[in-house]
């Protein structure tokens, strides 16, 4: 462990050497591959005053950044890098860019996936050239870093049993705790690839094409190209930033494309499209899931709610949850509208209690119209607040 404070670099000295320490610091071990860019920045420049940097040359404050994940506890092993079950394309895809960045960082660390992924999802991995990860079937005993998610209830299996080092998220604070210290970044904005990019820039490393392709997606996806309402400037920023490095010059036909595909679900049977997207919560003792069908007209979401009626006790007895919801949501520019559909009797009165306030209950959905009733901003913190004022019995 003691070569993990090698580098603890008073800043003083990082001020009156940059040139020097540039040289020598590489990120983690001294033995890490040292990227192209910062070998060319090796050679002291006695020359040059000390704030004139390169472009290529980190600045003292992304050494300094860097220097203050250097000390993450992986005790040498693999770092998995890995993202929620019924993983999509921002868990994916930022899973491999981080994993990049933590190999750049001198840590060896590998994406994994929880479980097959989704149309959208392969179309982009294709496109971009990209292998997709391989699937970690238990997490019991492996070194651990989260991505899109901290809640056990949506991470890979075992991953109580698991070491983790670090979460990187964009959700609310789940489940998942430490009692050892880790890397955790959240932000309240659109994707966790957006904060992947902004910590490449804040540790001062190129992104290559591939990786700007990857985390373009996953915005693009996430955000539903910066239009859904937890994006910001700094997603809509991360967008233009990542096309040019990936040299897609058309975003909008690149976004139709993607969300093409996530309209697709061709080939896939009724139950696996309602686990296609699908989260479970804990919250006051009760356990709750949602999946997300994505829809384009009310047409289609009255036929996929009919649908999803049909196989609801079988996906109630598949999975160990109280409450269970399929969510049809329409998402089309401004126009949002969301049929939840109670996979319970239970559920069902459930919806009447938490949320008395929806537009129509047609037999089979509850509708929500104006701005529906987004999984991630109003149902999830709504039925967390409600379980909190009614204690379970
Ligand atoms: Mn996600
Ligand atoms: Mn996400």
């Amino acid at each position: 462990m003691e070569h993990r404070n090698s580098y603890t670099i008073p800043a003083c000295i990082i001020a009156a050497c940059l040139a020097a320490v540039c040289g020598f610091y590489a990120g983690k071990h001294a033995k890490s591959s040292i990227p192209e860019t910062e070998t060319a920045a090796a050679e002291p420049v006695q020359e040059t005053e000390v704030q004139e940097t390169s472009a290529d040359e980190p600045t003292e404050l992304q050494l300094l950044n860097r220097e203050a994940v250097s000390h993450m506890s992986d005790e040498g092993n693999t770092i998995y890098v890995i993202g929620h079950k019924s993983p999509d394309s921002d868990t994916v895809c930022s899973a491999i860019a981080y994993a990049r960045l933590l190999n750049l960082l001198g840590y060896t660390a590998e994406p994994r996936i929880t479980m097959p992924v989704n149309n959208e999802t392969k179309y982009i991995l294709e496109q971009a050239g990209c292998e997709t990860p391989e699937i970690l079937e238990s997490a019991a005993g492996e070194t651990i870093f989260l991505v899109d998610h901290s809640e056990y209830a949506q991470a890979a299996d075992d991953m109580i049993d698991a070491h983790i080092v670090g979460i990187m998220d964009h959700h609310g604070v789940g489940t998942v705790n430490t009692g050892h210290q880790i890397v955790y970044e959240a932000r309240p904005i659109g994707a966790t690839a957006t904060i992947v990019w902004l910590d490449y820039m804040n540790y001062g490393f190129e992104i290559d094409r591939q990786t700007a392709y990857l985390l373009l997606g996953a915005v693009l996806s996430d955000t539903s190209n910066g239009t859904i309402s937890t994006a910001t400037d700094a997603d809509r920023k991360a967008v233009s930033a990542l096309a040019e490095l990936a040299g897609v010059d058309d975003t909008e036909a690149l976004y139709k494309e993607i969300h093409e595909r996530a309209m697709s679900y061709d080939g896939m049977s009724d139950m696996e499209i309602m686990f296609s997207d699908y989260k479970e919560y804990e919250a006051s003792g009760v356990k709750y899931g949602i999946g997300l069908i994505n829809s384009t007209k009310e047409e289609t979401s009255k036929e996929l709610a009919e649908r999803m009626k049909n196989i609801a006790e079988e996906a109630m007895t598949s999975k160990d949850v109280d409450y269970m919801f399929a969510c049809a949501g329409i998402r089309e520019g401004d126009i949002k509208v969301d049929y939840i559909i109670p996979m319970s009797e239970a559920s069902r009165q459930l919806m009447e209690e938490a949320f008395p306030n929806y537009d129509e209950y047609d037999g089979t959905s509850f509708i929500f119209r104006n701005g529906g009733l987004g999984r991630k901003t109003k149902f999830v913190p709504g039925l967390n607040d409600f379980f909190a004022a009614h204690p379970h019995e």
